[in-house]
């Protein structure tokens, strides 16, 4: 199950702490007429990895979305960082500022070159003047790995290494929490590694991570909870020891008779 997971991994950063990163209460959504979100009720503290997994459909992309307000939320509360996201824009700019999200497909600018993607919103959005944060943008195309790619354009390298790119995007940010949504489900198997690899290395210097994803061998080495979704609700949490090992409602259990 673990195949994709070879290296040693260091626990020695992940610690969770006792302060609260994110937290949902009672918050409901709907599409129209249609309810997507039932009744959620969530807390991530700061350090916490945490998987989130369920059949397609289930809610889990709208509920990473709502959190750094891709999309509205109808009733309850969220919380990222003791800011609460509301209608109020500052609010939304501030929540956007520290939380990093990475998508299925990169998303990248095609027409801007590897490190121009990486400097745009630091410029624009942060003021950070060019040298500066083209520096810090080779730090982070350094830390996943691609150094080398800054001028080409993202149609010149492969899935894994835009993804990365992706991921270097965000973290010239400074993002506080990094939401990632099925993150490798794009890729050729061969690339799966590479972008968990670095997914990894992010879990231990101590990112607080939600990710979306099916990989359950990234699961098993890296989350310290697990969420299961069905039909917009949380139907089941647990360590993933537990949650692979015993899981409790007949959903879950089927829900991974289907996927391991
Ligand atoms: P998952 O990520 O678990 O596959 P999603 O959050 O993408 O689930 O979608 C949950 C449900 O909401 C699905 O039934 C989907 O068709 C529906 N949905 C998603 N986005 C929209 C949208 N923008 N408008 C209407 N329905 C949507
Ligand atoms: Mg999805």
């Amino acid at each position: 199950m673990s195949e994709v997971i070879e290296r040693q991994i260091d626990r020695s950063h992940m610690q969770v702490s006792d302060e609260v990163a994110i937290q949902i209460s009672q918050m409901n959504k709907w599409y129209g007429s249609f309810h997507v979100l039932r009744d959620i009720n969530m807390t991530v503290h700061k350090g916490e990895r945490i998987v989130i997994c369920g059949p397609s459909g289930s809610g889990k992309s709208t509920l990473i979305r709502c959190i750094n307000r891709l999309e509205e939320h109808q009733s309850g509360q969220i919380v990222v960082d003791g800011i609460e996201l509301t209608s109020d824009l500052k609010n939304i700019d501030k929540v956007r500022s520290e939380v990093g999200m990475v998508f299925q497909h990169f998303n990248l600018f095609p027409h801007l070159t590897i490190l121009e993607n990486c400097t745009l919103a630091p410029i624009w959005v942060r003021k950070t003047p060019r040298k500066e944060a083209e520096e810090v943008a080779m730090h982070y195309l350094k830390k996943v790995k691609i150094p080398e790619q800054a001028y080409k354009y993202p149609g010149q390298l492969s899935g894994g290494q835009q993804q990365r790119v992706a991921i270097a995007r965000s973290l010239c940010m400074k993002p506080r929490i990094m939401l990632f949504d099925e993150p490798t489900s794009a890729l050729d198997p061969e690339m799966i590694k590479e972008v968990l690899d670095t997914m990894i290395e992010l879990a231990e210097e101590g990112m607080t991570m939600l990710c979306v994803t099916h990989e359950m061998g990234f699961a098993q080495a890296v989350a310290n909870r697990v969420i299961f979704m069905d039909q917009g609700q949380i139907v089941e949490q647990n360590e993933p020891g537990e949650f692979f090992r015993n899981p409790k409602s007949e959903r879950t259990k089927l829900f991974l008779s289907q996927i391991l």
